[in-house]
């Protein structure tokens, strides 16, 4: 159903890089033999899901929707991918991204333009857009993003989906390809805040391939899904609903909030003073480790080489020039920038005490607090093309979503409402590690 669902509608949604038919029919059949006689079956038996094309999976052309790893064939499986395959469910292809993870619209994927299945003028967000349009347009039940500064939780919030960003170190990022690690999360996109829960329970937990993996234990995500919101206590950030938050998003939002204080909650208006830096923040912080992470593509170890053969570093720099993207080789140039000498401490060090100041915002809210609420996005999903042109006006797309990011804390994005006919997100955010009294509320509207 999942491929011909893809068949039917993926040339004009264009989610895919890559399927995997021939392998996910087989275990689809393999789990079929082996269900005579089984007891017990994986809690995602049988399930179609779909994965950002960042995630490294063995033997199957992992791209990150870059031409530098057009041809890449990872070694290894990412630990969430051994994880999703002993759940039992069938893993049907890659999806598109905004280069390395870099954009809020999928503009950037070095190869095509993944469209919002809402409307297929409009941008899908970004960068998980393919893994967002897929779950929205019925091709996969689920999927798994990742998010640095709100690539799950903006394009799950464009297409009108459910996506969650758990909290730092909660899923391991073995096998992620790195953009940003002190940022880098994976994230499941779903339908409904139930099936999150169900994806989630089996991509967390401790890693110790991965050296910020922590060890917590996970609770039973699917028995804090009880609807029960009574005497909850909700933070809303006045940040979060000033000047550039359309108004329609804006009447979205306090209408989800009437619906929780109707089922027993209460809520206060907050500030959170250092948000207006976190875009500065963000964009130094992680093009810094953006820099460094790609110092890797150097078209020896991994993916396309070129044919420059006159020298060594005439060839790095022929494999780089050719295989990386414009918004690619922007950050890369603004990380080096950031990380040279003489310029560290007004940059990189700054960024790293202000990020501190924006964790502690978070820290003292949530003291007195249970979640913070506000919009996922300043809009809705945009035109194809309309930020194309100046990336400072991309970048700020991303203001109510990067935080979230540099304080570590869990967060979801659903849908609450339309905007002329495209989906507005509500997003909630959580303590370190709580991800069930995130579900809790999240789940208190279906
Ligand atoms: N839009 C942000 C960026 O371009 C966030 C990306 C992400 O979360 N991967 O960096």
């Amino acid at each position: 159903a999942s491929y011909k669902r893809i068949a039917a509608v993926d040339d004009k949604v264009k989610a895919f890089i890559t399927l995997d038919e021939e392998n996910a029919r087989s275990y689809a059949k393999q789990l079929d033999e082996a269900l005579v006689g089984k007891v017990e079956k994986g809690l995602l038996y049988g399930l179609p899901i779909g994965i950002k094309d960042n995630i490294v999976t063995k033997g199957l052309k992992t791209t990150c929707a870059s031409k530098i790893l057009g041809d890449f064939e990872p070694v290894h499986d990412a630990t969430v991918m051994g994880k999703i395959r002993s759940s039992e469910a069938i893993m049907i292809g890659k999806l598109n991204m905004d280069e390395f993870a870099m954009g809020s619209s999928t503009e950037n994927s070095g190869f095509f333009q993944t469209r919002n299945p809402w409307n297929l003028d409009h941008v899908p967000g970004g960068s998980s857009g393919g893994s967002a349009a897929s779950v929205a347009a019925g091709e996969v039940l689920f999927s798994l993003g990742s998010d640095t500064g709100g690539s799950v939780r903006q394009p799950a919030s464009y297409c009108g989906v459910v996506g969650l960003k758990p909290t730092y170190g909660r899923v391991s990022r073995f096998g992620l390809v790195a953009f940003a690690s002190s940022l880098d999360q994976i994230g499941p996109i779903t339908r409904s805040v139930e099936d999150n829960a169900y994806l989630m329970q089996v991509i967390a937990g401790y890693d110790k391939m991965d050296s910020t993996s922590a060890n917590v234990d996970v609770p039973d995500y699917l028995s804090s899904l009880t609807g029960d919101v009574q005497g909850l206590r909700i933070a809303v950030p006045k940040e979060y609903l000033a000047e550039g938050v359309n108004e329609d998003v804006r009447n979205k939002v306090l209408d989800a909030l009437k619906v929780l204080e109707g089922l027993g909650a209460t809520w206060e208006e907050v500030s959170l003073p250092h948000s207006k830096y976190a875009v500065a923040t963000y964009y130094l912080l992680s093009s810094s480790e953006a820099s460094a992470n790609l110092a890797r593509f150097d078209g020896v170890r991994y993916g396309v080489r070129s044919d420059n053969d006159k020298n060594l570093i005439e060839m790095y720099k022929e494999s780089r020039s050719q295989g990386f993207g414009n918004e690619v080789k922007r950050r890369i140039m603004l990380g080096t920038f950031a990380l040279s000498s003489g310029y560290y401490d007004a940059y990189y060090k700054k960024a790293q005490q202000v990020r501190t100041l924006i964790k502690k915002d978070f820290d003292e809210v949530l003291e007195k607090f249970d979640v913070i609420v506000g919009p996922t996005a300043p809009t809705t999903a945009f035109k194809i093309g309309e930020k194309t042109k100046d990336p400072l006006t991309m970048y700020a797309n991303d203001i109510l979503t990067i935080p979230v990011n540099l304080a570590g804390v869990p967060a979801i994005s659903i849908p609450c409402g339309l905007s002329n006919g495209l989906p507005v997100g509500l997003q909630i955010i959580g303590k370190h590690f709580d991800e069930s009294t995130v579900y809790r509320v999240a789940h208190a509207f279906e």
